[in-house]
């Protein structure tokens, strides 16, 4: 089925995001992985890309997987930078034969070229879009930035070239995580201001430690809350206190999205279960609901 038919049906929709294990070892522990979150009945699960072009089959073949094998929903992560238009055909093609009815159209990093130069068939998701659009064969998703893209000067620029990214026939949005639901909320208005009325999913992710939350801050722009930082730095080494902290947080922000109007869940998993499958249970445990809200979960900290 594709995503978009899952949106017009005006339930919420749950997702994972998956990246391609690397060894062998990872590939045991990624499937493990899979096979549990599968258990929660996720609308779709996505699997993303290099952005050098380097390996593009490794995300079209493990998607295959997860699709004939786990019988799973997949939306395969298309990036552009690097390929001509030649390979995007083959790609899609490819993933088209594999039964792929969802790609998510995006430029792909470009400080992630490794001083590979940019084939400049494509300079911007928009264009894959165009082409994806024209094909005809999927539905199209398209990336956003609550905080701004960091190459944008501005939010508002950011958005005019995103409503760009619409036109060209981006059906749904999925947000870069963000840690202040705040960010969201306001992107919602200046991207309905704008004439932007796809469905935009907010991606969240547990934050798993005090590293990986400063290469956060660094690479992706993303602001960090106090309540959350001081939180992590807390329990930075206890493991389960961590743990516990950033699945309620994660919880907290999740349960107030939905609760806002936001039309589901894109939780970037990191090929981990065990955060996810918390998270999710507390946000549709009903009665057993145990997520609490934002402040108190920031009251932990
Ligand atoms: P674009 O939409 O092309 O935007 C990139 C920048 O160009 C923005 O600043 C935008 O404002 C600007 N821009 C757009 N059009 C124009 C124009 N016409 N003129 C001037 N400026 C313009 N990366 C990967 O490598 N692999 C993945 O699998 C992957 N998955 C992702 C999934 C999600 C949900 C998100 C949010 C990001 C993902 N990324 C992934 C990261 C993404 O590829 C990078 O953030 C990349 O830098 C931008 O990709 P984009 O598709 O958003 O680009």
């Amino acid at each position: 089925m594709k995503v978009t038919e899952h949106l017009k049906t005006g339930a919420k929709i749950f997702s994972f995001e998956f990246y391609p294990p690397k060894t062998e070892q990872d590939s045991v522990r990624f499937f493990d992985a899979a096979r549990e979150l599968k258990e929660l009945n996720p609308d779709f699960v996505s699997v993303t890309n290099s952005s050098n072009g380097a390996l593009p089959y490794r995300t079209v073949a493990l998607s295959g997987v997860l699709k004939a094998e786990l019988g799973l929903e997949v939306v395969a992560h298309l990036t552009c930078v690097a390929h001509t238009r030649a390979e995007i055909g083959e790609i899609c093609s490819r993933l088209k034969g594999m039964g792929i009815k969802n790609i998510l159209a995006l430029r792909g990093d470009i400080h992630n070229l490794e001083g590979l130069s940019p084939r400049r068939d494509y300079s911007y998701a928009s264009q894959l879009t165009a082409d994806l659009a024209a094909m005809g064969d999927f539905s199209v998703g398209g990336a956003c930035y609550p905080e701004k893209h960091p190459e944008a000067p501005t939010l508002e620029e950011d958005i005019s070239h995103l409503k760009e990214k619409v036109a060209a026939g981006a059906e749904y949005l999925i947000t870069q995580l963000f840690f202040d639901n705040a960010f969201y909320f306001r992107f919602l208005e200046k991207t309905a201001a704008a004439g932007i009325s796809v469905p935009i999913l907010p991606g969240l992710m547990p934050i798993t430690g005090y590293k990986q939350m400063q290469n956060f801050t660094q690479m992706m722009k993303v602001t960090v809350p106090a309540a959350l930082r001081k939180g992590i730095e807390r329990w930075d080494g206890d493991k389960d206190g961590l743990f516990k902290f950033s699945v309620d947080y994660a919880s907290a922000q999740a349960a107030e999205l939905l609760k806002g109007g936001a039309p589901g869940l894109h939780l970037y998993t990191l090929n981990r279960s065990r955060a996810a499958i918390a998270i999710l249970r507390n946000v549709k445990g009903g009665e057993g609901n145990s997520a609490k809200p934002l402040k108190a979960a920031e009251g932990q900290a």
